[in-house]
């Protein structure tokens, strides 16, 4: 474990639900450009990559189908062992069955788990209701993959406390610290340093990552470095490069990560060692 102290794991997330070509003409969007991002980010040093697809107009969409072509076009590059994470949140009015469907059937080390319902961004309800929550970790574990803890407030974070106490969630829980979408906590340092404490405080032993949408991401991206976790960084959450500057590709955020993990004095944990510090397999 010594050594896996100086390692962080670098996620990244290429696509997510919501941004279109109409944001960035570069957002990769056919599981054949997804799979080709991913391929090269795990290159530049990505371990884990967190996967949603799109129907054939582009729009968010749990569609088995692509889920699979994507999954397959992955495991096609023998020599590519990047963890693979796939959503259970792609879209809106989604039946819990095609949430489902794309981690029971294809075999993932990991899937994301939202740990509660929100008004996202001011436009519609992000549905994650108990019921739900109950079934789907009870199914992760039966089917051995790896829950993703998205948390995007603290109360999240106390509702993984309920779940780990009543058994859906096991411990030690890998938490995903989402920070500034419109209807969650506004992603700042301070609120870094309260979601991290209350994690500690609520599920101790647990690992953490995190990512900050939009004017957020480069406050958060340093202070998860500084703090000790994880980062996540790609399309999902941004679109812009950095300010007026519109993303070449999902790469340039991994080269980023990376430059910044290492000037710190750490290093980018390999897919390997990222299956250690999680604890999978
Ligand atoms: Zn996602």
């Amino acid at each position: 474990m010594g050594e896996a102290k100086n390692k962080k794991i670098i996620t990244v997330a290429t696509t997510g639900a919501w941004p279109g070509k109409e944001n960035n003409p570069n957002v990769p969007i056919e599981p054949e450009e997804i799979a080709g991002e991913i391929y090269e980010c795990w290159k530049a040093g990505a371990a884990v990559c967190h996967i949603h697809c799109r129907d054939d107009r582009g729009k968010a969409a749990m569609e088995f189908a692509k889920f699979k072509k994507t999954v397959d076009l992955i495991r096609s590059r023998k020599d590519c062992d990047i963890i693979i994470n796939l959503t259970t949140s792609g879209g809106v009015n989604l039946k819990e069955d095609d949430r489902i469907r794309p981690f029971a059937e294809l075999g993932p080390e990991m899937a994301s788990y939202d740990c509660g319902t929100m008004n996202w961004s001011h436009s519609t309800i992000f549905e994650n209701n108990p019921a739900f929550l109950e079934k789907l970790g009870l199914l992760m574990q039966e089917k051995g993959v790896k829950p993703e803890v998205e948390v995007f407030d603290p109360g999240m974070i106390y509702n993984a406390q309920y779940y780990l106490k009543k058994g859906v969630l096991k411990a030690p829980v890998h938490f995903q610290f989402c920070m500034g979408v419109a209807g969650g906590i506004k992603g700042s340092v301070k609120n870094l340093v309260f979601m991290k404490e209350t994690m500690e405080e609520v599920a101790p032993g647990s690992t953490w990552s995190d990512f900050g949408v939009g004017a957020s991401a480069m406050e958060i991206l340093y202070a998860a470095v500084a703090m000790g976790g994880h980062v996540r960084v790609g399309m999902e959450d941004n679109v812009l490069y950095k300010k007026g500057v519109l993303a070449e590709n999902n790469m340039v955020f991994v080269q980023r990560a990376r430059r910044i993990i290492e000037e710190f004095g750490y290093e980018a944990a390999s897919p390997g060692e990222a299956r250690e510090i999680l604890g999978l397999k």
